[in-house]
């Protein structure tokens, strides 16, 4: 299924985007309101709204993305002092896009997260 959000369209070249890293899978790119020094999102090629529509035989997609986000940090030398990789579901866990995506953030020592607003 054609993804119909704006992350698909960054995927199309329908609209532009700092493109960090791409492979036949997924795209990576940052974040366009960035909430640390480092802030990339990983994003598969198939679409899938949220993660509670990821079939069984798609669970691997998510692997790829945390593998690539982790290759990510290696490459840019932060791996080591560490980062956080963040996935969003729905209304109350913040997702805004639906077209699953991980959120890569690094580059501080990062707060403690998940308390209600
Ligand atoms: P969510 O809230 O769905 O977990 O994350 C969506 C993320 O996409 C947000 O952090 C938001 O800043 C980012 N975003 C939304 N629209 C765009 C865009 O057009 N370009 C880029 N690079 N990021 C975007």
């Amino acid at each position: 299924m054609t993804d119909p959000t704006i992350f698909g369209k960054i995927i199309r070249r329908e609209i532009p985007a700092d493109i960090v890293y791409e492979d036949d899978e997924l795209i990576a790119f940052r974040d366009i309101a960035p909430q640390a020094p480092v802030h990339v999102l990983f994003v598969p090629k198939t679409h899938v709204p949220t993660l509670n529509e990821l079939q069984p035989d798609q669970a691997a997609v998510v692997g790829r993305l945390a593998h690539a986000a982790a290759a990510y940090a290696k490459r840019e030398g932060f791996a080591e002092d560490g980062y956080r990789i963040v996935m969003n579901c729905n209304g109350d866990g913040g997702q805004t896009v639906f077209q699953i995506h991980l959120h890569l953030l690094a580059g501080a020592q990062l707060g403690r997260f998940g308390t209600p607003r």
